[in-house]
């Protein structure tokens, strides 16, 4: 191929080798990015397109697929409550939603839950609880705190209380929100006020690109919240149902929220989340909150499936295990490569590289059979399934280095170009 002739190539022809495909329908409204790929079979860490090509999958859904592609476990869980009852409706009782919710209290240690469809519609009702909290006990206080680089989803509560998703806002915003930088624990006691009734945050930041808490924050934000009698709210939805190693990662703080969300790993790829409440926070009244499908029995029984598995002996241990594995491994090549900083728990890794080519990086190891996310322009995340196994991860190690070269390769061709 010479270069110097028209048309120049862009970046993203040079690293696919071809100009883009064809999208597979305009009938689709273009919310989101997507390649042209259609997806139509799964299995464990694979996903295979409809021309029968193999992808190693490290992003699962964004991290949703927790037991991976189609486990057993989740097949048979949803073939059964198939068969039995799909959906009372949510005025009547079901046995699914009545067990997931009584384990989740018992695995994590809280007095109430409640079951929602989406991460953004928890957060939502996690905020309505705390309003309702603040009418109860703090003269009517409803203003919440979050961290400036959150994300807690796109409802309109949810992006008051965020600011990392970009893109429009659709103002004007929700009000009773206010932001402070993440990590910086004298920035959020000067944000405290009489009108402040809770503070949300994510113990470790996804979108922002797996940015940790620190300890000392952690801690220090949950003794702030004693000490002033507001509340805390933990936006577990990426990071709880073992994701990091421990069921939930506040464990791993040694700290206690009033109030937890939970999503995308919960439902192991349908649609489920999850609201915790525990003791004084634990104040709905029947008519408080209501959804069609909170507490559908179909996505409830898949919820009780992965929550069965994830605490049985050993699970977690082995999370962490092969959290280690990939994280020692992910270092290697970031130092190969020359990339930057390694941030992780468990099995959710953020890698920053050493320029913004992180959307390229995604597209170049899309077309060497690999999927990654990218939540920041210098930023890759990895979030396979728990139960991926070594070699797994040692071929996407591989994959990943021919995606680096890839890049770097196209890189070069097109400085040369612009050169000449
Ligand atoms: C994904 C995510 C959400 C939003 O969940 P949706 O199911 O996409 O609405 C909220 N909070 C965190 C921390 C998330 O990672």
């Amino acid at each position: 191929m010479n270069l110097f002739r028209r048309p120049a190539p862009s970046l993203d022809d040079l690293i696919l080798d071809a100009p883009h495909e064809d999208l597979p329908s305009d009938a689709l409204m273009p919310t989101v990015a997507r390649p042209a790929q259609v997806f139509v079979r799964g299995q464990g860490s694979w996903l295979w397109d409809s021309e029968d090509r193999a992808y190693l999958d490290f992003s699962q859904g964004s991290a949703a697929n927790s037991l991976g592609h189609s486990p057993q476990v989740l097949v048979k869980a949803l073939a059964d409550q198939t068969q039995a009852l799909i959906n009372p409706g949510n005025g009547l009782h079901n046995r699914p939603q009545l067990n997931l919710v009584d384990r989740l209290c018992h695995h994590t240690g809280s007095d109430q839950g409640y079951l929602l469809n989406s991460g953004a519609e928890a957060c939502e009702a996690a905020i309505k609880l705390a309003r309702k909290w603040g009418q109860q006990h703090r003269g009517g206080a409803y203003h919440i705190i979050s961290a400036s680089t959150g994300c807690h989803g796109r409802s309109f509560a949810a992006m008051a209380a965020s600011t990392g998703a970009g893109g429009n806002r659709f103002e004007p915003q929700l009000p009773g929100f206010s932001h402070v930088p993440f990590n910086d624990l004298p920035a959020l006691h000067a944000a405290v006020d009489a009108q402040t009734v809770a503070i949300m945050l994510e113990p470790i930041q996804g979108a922002a690109g797996v940015i940790p808490a620190t300890e000392h924050y952690l801690k220090g934000v949950e003794r702030l919240c004693r000490e002033l009698g507001i509340l805390l709210i933990l936006d577990e939805v990426h990071t709880g149902i073992g994701r990091c190693g421990t069921l939930l990662v506040e464990q791993q703080y040694g700290v206690r929220a009033d109030i937890i969300t939970l999503g995308k790993g919960l439902g192991g790829g349908v649609p489920l989340a999850a609201l915790l409440a525990r003791g004084k926070a634990c104040c709905f009244e029947v008519g408080e909150l209501d959804g069609t499908h909170h507490g559908n029995a179909l996505m409830a029984a898949a919820g009780e499936a992965v929550l069965k598995t994830v605490v049985v002996e050993g699970f977690l241990e082995q999370v962490r295990e092969s959290g280690l594995y990939l994280g020692e491994g992910l270092a290697r090549l970031a130092y190969r490569y020359d990339h930057g900083q390694l941030r992780g728990h468990g099995l959710m890794w953020g890698l920053t590289l050493s320029d913004d080519s992180a959307d390229a990086v995604v597209k170049a190891a899309l077309h060497e059979g690999l999927i990654l996310n990218a939540p920041q322009p210098n930023c890759l995340r990895f979030t396979p399934a728990l139960t991926v196994s070594k070699s797994n991860i040692d071929e996407m190690l591989l994959r990943l280095a021919r995606a680096f070269s890839r890049v770097r390769t196209a890189q070069l061709q097109c400085r040369k170009g612009i050169a000449v």
